[in-house]
């Protein structure tokens, strides 16, 4: 399983705009984050989680051509908007993508993108060519791989992060319930939330996810949609051993 970080950044990405803060201007390529998305490949399929408002930006820095499914987390705007442009993908390989998300997910995506299930639309190829698949809080496959859900809460959201394998993301949560816990254990890698550093109301802060992957204890963690607070060498340097930030463009390999 190879998985790619699209992006690391939080809803308004990092540089902000008209800001000049020491991370903002800092040149550290880690220190630039588009919004978070990740890529997984696994036994040939090609697994897209969330289309970041910077989707198009992101296939084309990973040179990622094909998709054969997107997961959904939520249905935020900084993790749905980019799906628009899923057209080229479609025209590209002449073929709908898969969408999976929770029942609220996808009927938001439904009243964003109504434009995309109008049939004149769609014969023209003038959107995006999509199939909704609602899931519940219940394992599911997409071919022949296993995927299961993690409900997490977002503030008062109920949203999912997913597990593949010995591989697990979660993005936007503040807490975890003790159910969900359970299916956290024995993991190579977690892909993990820290907004920033300051504690928030709906978004685990940087002491909140090094607390939560030292009781989960995946053998690595990696930190992601972080703001501008996160400046990467001073935060990375004072973390656990095997707890890291995550950058745009890290890529994992899991056996
Ligand atoms: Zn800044
Ligand atoms: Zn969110
Ligand atoms: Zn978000």
């Amino acid at each position: 399983m190879k998985i790619i970080i699209l992006g690391s950044g939080t809803s308004q990405g990092v540089p902000k705009i008209g800001c000049y803060c020491e991370t903002c201007i800092s040149k550290n390529p880690k220190d630039k984050r588009l919004r978070t998305s990740a890529y997984i490949e696994i036994q040939g399929q090609k697994i897209l989680i969330d289309t970041s408002v910077d989707f198009r930006q992101q296939m084309l820095n990973n040179n990622i051509t094909d998709l054969d499914a997107i997961l959904y987390t939520h249905h935020h705007v900084d993790h749905i908007l980019g799906l628009d442009d899923v057209r080229q993908i479609n025209q590209l390989h002449k073929k709908y993508i898969d969408l999976y998300g929770n029942n609220l997910t996808m009927e938001e995506i439904k009243t964003t993108f109504r434009y995309a299930f109008n049939e004149e639309m769609i014969k023209h190829l003038a959107v995006p060519l999509i199939k909704i698949n609602k899931i519940e809080n219940k394992n599911f496959k997409i071919r022949n791989i296993d995927v299961i859900p993690i409900e997490v809460m977002h503030g008062k959201l109920p949203i999912f992060g997913y597990r593949i394998g010995n591989f697990a993301y979660i993005t936007d949560c503040s807490r975890i319930p003790e159910t969900e816990l359970k299916k956290l254990k024995g993991l190579d890698v977690l892909i993990l939330n820290a907004l920033r550093i300051e504690p928030h109301p709906t978004h685990l802060n940087v002491e909140e996810a090094v607390r939560m992957a030292e009781k989960l204890k995946p053998k690595k963690t990696y930190l992601t949609h972080m703001t501008h607070d996160i400046n990467h060498d001073k935060i990375n340097s004072g973390l656990p051993k095997h707890i890291e930030l995550a950058y745009d463009g890290l890529t994992i390999n899991i056996n």
